[in-house]
This record gives structure tokens, C-alpha cells and sequence, in this order.
């Protein structure tokens, strides 16, 4: 039979349905019945050709969800829990790193590792379904699937998407200790995750910057404590705030998940001296931004750290504490709007001009 995908022929051309044939399983591959996948930030960059290496035509969409149709000597997920056909699951969109280059094994950096392939980014549609936004999805030998549990609603993972992972991720690399000040710039899904995964990581206090109101709210309800609007209260202000709510300080964690790089400037004033500034929301190229070596970060004597995607352990805790704390992250409110696969082209406008908060593509719509 053949299967509908949504495929980005080259960047600025319109999204196209294309039928492309089932795929025959390799042993060790698993063919997944496409729930829902993600609509985020990084796939408007796609369509704009914002990322290097990118193999037009392409089936996006990274993140995703399904049900197992049909596995080939495949009997466990990635961490050891027994799987069957119809089993729910989601799977880590990274995969073939080597495990024998330089950053694979010395710097244990495989995000970094040069055979490193992802779904829905850097795979030709000419390859097969190897992206979310299509009604089947095949996964390769060796791509980590993660069994999620048949009581959870899938929107609690997939109105997250990738920035659920990523913002788990965030807060990981910038070693919050329980008590600390935590400002977030950015409310979209990256930055909503960061605060609510800070808010259980026993931050004292989570002060989230964004835009528009709707996404402002939606992070109260991820438990942020207070939310500054871009749109309303001037630069001036917001670092009047975050130093009257330190003591004139300044915060222990900035967390950068806007993908704006005006945002990088304004942290420094926003973060106390030796405080740890996370750089999340830059996976594309969107622009420099001029520092101050000397005032920004050596007087200040702070950590600087990047944070480039996710690895495989993000979505697995993350998920193993979305699943204990699943009324705390509400993420299934997340999402704005579900979207057939025939309009992907209104979703990725609706995301590039901010219409929704998470977009989803819905084969089933
Ligand atoms: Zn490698
Ligand atoms: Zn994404």
C-alpha cells in the first residue's frame, strides 16, 4: 500500500502530499501508525533553509507519537520494557552516531558525532518515511523507542514536542539547585518546559519573559511564580524586576529559549555574578549580538553553556517524571491547533507568525 507524507521540497516551496510506498521491514525496524507529530520553531527553519545539510525533499517532523503496527524481531523498547503490536510509543529522533569517533567517545558528545542522522530533518524523502509528518512513520535499525504508558494521553507528550525534551534539557545542563532564582526567556513550548521542569527541580522562585499573553498564562499554569511581557514592560523594567526579586543580585539560572539573540545581551544584566546563563533556543542560525567580554562575562565570572538539541537520556527522565507529574505539566494545553497533512502549510505559518502555541500534525484530521 502506499502511505501519505507531507513532503518540504526545497525551502520557501510549498509543502507537497506525496504517496510513497510501505516500507519492507529490515530485521530490528519497527513501522509505527502516526498519532500525532510536532509542528515547532526548527521546521520553520527548515522551510526557510535555515540549517546547513539539510536533503530536500524532506518528510519533517522529529518529534512524534504512534502505535506499533508491525515490528521485525524487535521485542523491547530502548530501556527494556517488553513491546507488542499496539503498543503507544514515541522514539528519539537522533540516531546512527557512530560510537567510535572522537566526540562519540572521548568527549561523550554524540550530538556532536559527524554520522549523527535525525527524522524529519536530515533525511531525504527519496529514503522513505523517516518523519513525522506522514500516516506511518518506519523506524531504522537502532532507533531508541520509549513505551509510554497506555493511560497517558499522548497531547501530554507531543503538545511538548521536541521543546518538552529540550527544555528538560536546559534545566539538566544548568544544575539549578533546589532554592534558586531561575529567569526564562522565551514562553514558547522550550521555554513553558523550562519553567515547569524548574518549578520541580525545587526551584525557589521561576520568572518567565515572553510574549503574547495566551503563552504567558499558559506558563502560570506550569507554575511559574511570575511573567514579564515582552510587549509590555521595556528591557529597563524587566531588569528592575529580576533585581528587586533578588535583592538587587540578579538571578542564579538564566535559561535562553526565545531564539532571539537581542536576548542574549539582556541576560548578563539579568544574572548574578557566578550565576550559569543556558543558551537553548539557538538551534538555527538567527543572528549575532555584541557582547562585552570583560563586563558581560569575566568580571561577572559566570558559566556560559550551550545546550544543541537533546540526548537520549532527556527523554527518558523526562518523560519518567511527565508521567509521575503529569497534572503539573500540563502540556496537552499546549497545543493551539491540530492540522490535517494536507494543511501543513497553514501550520507553518500559523507557527513562523506565532498564531499557535504548539502546532500538531494530525494525519487523522
Ligand atoms: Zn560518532
Ligand atoms: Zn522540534
Amino acid at each position: 500500500m502506499s502511505v501519505r507524507a507531507a513532503v518540504m521540497t526545497a525551502p520557501e516551496k510549498p509543502v507537497e502530499l506525496w504517496d510513497i510506498d510501505d516500507p519492507v521491514l529490515e530485521p530490528g525496524s519497527v513501522l509505527l501508525e502516526t498519532l500525532a507529530s510536532e509542528v515547532c520553531g526548527t521546521d520553520v527553519h527548515l522551510h526557510k533553509g535555515r540549517l546547513a545539510g539539510v536533503p530536500y525533499p524532506i518528510i519533517p517532523g522529529h518529534v512524534s507519537v504512534g502505535r506499533i503496527i508491525e515490528m521485525r524481531g524487535v521485542d523491547t523498547d530502548a530501556t527494556g520494557a517488553a513491546l507488542q503490536s499496539g503498543d503507544l510509543v514515541t522514539f528519539y529522533d537522533v540516531h546512527e552516531v557512530c560510537n567510535a569517533c572522537y566526540h562519540c567517545t572521548v568527549a561523550q558528545q554524540p550530538n556532536r558525532c559527524r554520522s549523527r542522522r535525525v527524522y524529519g530533518i536530515t533525511y531525504s524523502a527519496h529514503d522513505g518515511l523517516l518523519g513525522g509528518w506522514a500516516e506511518r512513520i518506519y523506524l531504522k535499525p537502532g532507533v531508541r523507542t520509549v513505551r509510554l504508558p497506555e493511560w497517558l494521553d499522548p497531547d501530554y507528550l507531543i503538545g511538548g514536542g521536541c521543546g518538552l525534551f529540550t527544555g528538560f534539557g536546559a534545566i539538566e545542563r544548568s544544575d539549578l539547585a533546589m532554592g534558586d532564582t531561575v529567569v526564562v526567556q522565551g514562553s514558547g513550548p522550550v521555554g513553558i518546559s523550562a519553567a515547569g521542569f524548574a518549578v520541580l527541580r525545587g526551584a525557589g522562585r521561576v520568572i518567565v519573559i515572553g510574549a503574547p499573553d495566551a503563552r504567558l498564562s499558559l506558563v502560570q499554569e506550569f507554575g511559574a511564580d511570575d511573567v514579564l511581557s515582552l510587549e509590555n514592560e521595556s528591557i529597563e523594567a524587566r531588569k528592575a524586576f529580576v533585581l528587586d526579586a533578588t535583592d538587587g543580585r540578579g538571578a542564579d539560572v538564566v535559561i535562553e529559549a526565545c531564539g532571539n539573540p537581542s536576548a542574549i545581551s539582556e541576560a548578563f544584566g539579568l544574572l548574578r555574578d557566578g550565576g550559569t546563563y543556558v543558551i537553548a533556543g539557538h538551534y538555527t542560525d538567527t543572528g549575532t549580538v555584541e557582547i562585552n567580554p570583560h563586563l558581560d562575562i569575566n568580571q561577572k565570572h559566570i558559566d556560559v553553556r550551550g545546550q544543541w538539541g537533546t540526548e537520549f537520556r532527556h527523554v527518558v527522565r523526562s518523560l519518567n517524571v511527565l508521567t509521575k507529574h503529569h497534572e503539573r505539566l500540563p502540556f496537552h494545553r499546549v497545543i493551539g491547533k491540530r492540522y490535517g497533512l494536507a494543511d501543513t502549510n497553514a501550520a507553518l505559518a500559523d507557527v513562523a507568525a506565532l498564531r499557535v502555541s504548539k502546532a500538531i500534525v494530525d494525519p487523522s484530521c
